[in-house]
């Protein structure tokens, strides 16, 4: 993991002052730390049978476009609210101030389906959650969730081991 840990770059301040930003645009341009953290982020949940891997907008569709390949399975994107072209399901989730809403095609999963849900990085937890929410609501079983990037001062893990959600994280930074 060290390697991978290695590939992402951190910038300071972004997107606001004091916020440090773990970019995984340097991983994904590695080629062999792309490849270690797509393996790794299958790795744990190699006994259980997956349908589905559904990604949150936007790091989560490339991370989980690449689990579905490696797969040979279907992708299911989680996006932010407006974005799909068909009918919709919508989830919303607190954030520190206001609101927001991931959305999902009412045909993305079928009932009984069994779900992969990736991201990049887990923070609070918040967006992963309301993505559970969704694909429960949509009749599919979340069999668990990969992530590159745990933040785990902020208990994003914790939160969704809660609901029952099997978690697996490759890094963390404090
Ligand atoms: P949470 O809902 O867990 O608080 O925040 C996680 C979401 O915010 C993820 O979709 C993730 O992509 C994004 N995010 C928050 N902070 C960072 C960061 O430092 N780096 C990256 N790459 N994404 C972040």
């Amino acid at each position: 993991m060290d390697h991978i840990k290695a590939a992402i770059r951190t910038i300071p301040d972004y997107p606001k002052p004091g916020i440090m930003f773990r970019d995984i645009t340097t991983l994904l341009g590695d080629a062999r730390a792309f490849r270690a953290a797509i393996d790794a982020m299958i790795a744990p949940h190699a006994g259980s049978k997956i349908d589905k891997v559904a990604g949150i907008e936007a790091r989560g569709f490339i991370l989980g476009g690449a689990i579905a390949h490696q797969l040979s399975i279907g992708f299911v994107p989680i996006r932010k609210k407006g974005k799909l072209p068909f009918a919709t399901i919508g989830q919303s989730y607190e954030l520190e101030y206001g609101t927001d809403e991931v959305e999902m095609h009412t045909d993305a999963v079928k009932p009984g389906e069994r779900v992969l849900l990736v991201d990049d990085l887990i923070a609070t937890g918040g967006t992963a959650e309301a993505a559970v929410k969704l694909l429960r609501r949509a009749g599919a079983h979340v069999e668990g969730a990969s992530f590159v990037v745990d933040l785990p001062e902020l208990r994003g893990v914790e939160r969704l081991r809660a609901l029952d959600v099997p978690v697996a994280t490759l890094v963390a930074f404090d």
